[in-house]
């Protein structure tokens, strides 16, 4: 057997990764995942994962019970003058950082036996004669029969495939902190600035995720992030009382650029995206880390009822999993973006705060729709 063809060569060993190349390798379709860096590693997100993954994790023995992720079911919304709105969120979530649980996916893959190459970067992806050749920045080939690519939000590949979304620039940087705080253990808080959002809650070990996400100019009209903060986040009293009790846990935050929201395909050239690659939801919706899980989910059953024959070709993976992905996660993206034209705006915010306040079962809804069934 040639050591070098896989059925499935997954690239990207964020959250959409590891749970497709489980769940291949779990029936038994031999599955190699490609990730650029070494675990475990802090990446720029949350850390707030909506539950409705919860029990497709724990029934696949892949919820991470032992980190003891904190339980957070409120929310909190303030405008950029610290004017607060507060409600229970529809369907909750649990905080876990994702140094603990990429890694603790990756044991499993492992576990599993997914053959995994870390500190290993594709840099090319071709499609020839029914079969895919995946070529390493170090020269080596690769072949499969599929390729998921769940490479993130934004990759090198991205300028490869000549992808649309890239071509535009995109106006914001992310940036987070793990933190000692006094923070209430179950609340979500979202707490806007001119240019930008910033939320706030647990995750396990007593440990806080404060991470934000602004406009660039904030940062081009400041010399460095700390001047930035304490000129723009700060005129949030809230945001100035978190950020001055904080003992940051970092020696510097993670810091990331061109952070897009626009469309993208979930199929290309014979690929199936998932995760962001596919499309990245606004970070003010908190979903999409159950967004990355579910669409790797659905990228995996597709391959998987191919080779046990319930999908009779390439083409029917193709269309399969373009139609699935739309009913998921089309709508859901087209309202995350909607939304968040309401944040980092003090009318929008403050109308915002008004509208939860008085019209709470309205505001669940609304969130709902920015969220999937439990599968
Ligand atoms: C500021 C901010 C806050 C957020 N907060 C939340 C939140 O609270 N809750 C929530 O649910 N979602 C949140 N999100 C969204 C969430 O982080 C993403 O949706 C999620 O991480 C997507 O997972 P993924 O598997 O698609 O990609 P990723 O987790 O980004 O994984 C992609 C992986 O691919 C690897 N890779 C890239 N290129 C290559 C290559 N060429 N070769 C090999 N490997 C490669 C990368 O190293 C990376 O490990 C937030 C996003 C931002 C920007």
């Amino acid at each position: 057997m040639d050591k070098n063809k896989f059925k499935v060569i997954v690239v990207g060993g964020g959250l959409a990764g590891l749970i497709s190349s489980i769940c291949l390798q779990r029936s038994g379709v031999k599955t190699l995942l490609i990730e650029k860096k070494e675990y475990p590693f802090h990446r720029v997100c949350g850390e707030y994962i909506s539950n409705e993954v919860k029990p497709f994790l724990e029934r696949m023995d892949l919820f991470p019970a032992h980190f003891n992720p904190s339980v957070l079911n409120k929310f909190n919304l303030s405008d950029i003058k610290g004017n607060i709105a507060e409600i229970d969120l529809p369907l909750g979530g649990f905080g876990i950082s994702r140094f603990q649980l990429d890694d603790f996916l990756y044991q499993k893959a492992v576990e599993t036996g997914v053959e995994v190459k870390t500190k290993t970067e594709v840099s090319d992806i071709s499609f020839n004669e029914d079969e895919f050749t995946v070529k390493l920045k170090t020269g080596e080939q690769l072949n499969s029969d599929f390729v998921i690519n769940a490479y993130g939000k934004r990759s090198k590949l991205d300028k490869t495939f000549n992808r649309d979304f890239i071509k535009r620039k995109s106006p914001f940087l992310g940036v987070k902190y793990h933190a000692k705080i006094d923070f209430p253990k179950d609340v979500i808080g979202l707490y806007n600035f001119k240019g930008g959002y910033c939320g706030v809650s647990h995750v396990e070990d007593e440990k806080v995720n404060i991470c934000y996400l602004s406009r660039r100019e904030n940062l081009k009209n400041n010399s460095n992030i700390a001047e930035m903060e304490q000129a723009i986040l700060f005129q949030n009293p809230i945001l100035k009382d978190i950020f001055e009790s904080a003992e940051m846990l970092f020696e510097k935050p993670e810091v990331i650029n061109e952070i897009s929201f626009e469309r993208k395909a979930s199929v290309e050239n014979h690929m199936l995206m998932a995760g962001d690659t596919a499309g990245l939801i606004t970070p003010l919706c908190g979903n999409g880390m159950a967004m990355a899980i579910h669409s790797g989910f659905i990228a995996s059953s597709t391959i998987i009822n191919f080779y046990e024959q319930k999908i009779k070709d390439r083409a029917e993976v193709e269309s399969q999993y373009e139609k699935v992905w739309n009913n998921h996660f089309a709508k859901r993206l087209w309202v995350g973006r909607k939304t968040q034209n309401l944040f980092g705006n003090q009318f929008r915010a403050s109308l915002s705060v008004g509208f939860v306040n008085k019209f709470p079962s309205m505001a669940k809804k609304l969130i709902q729709q920015t969220h999937g069934e439990v599968f």
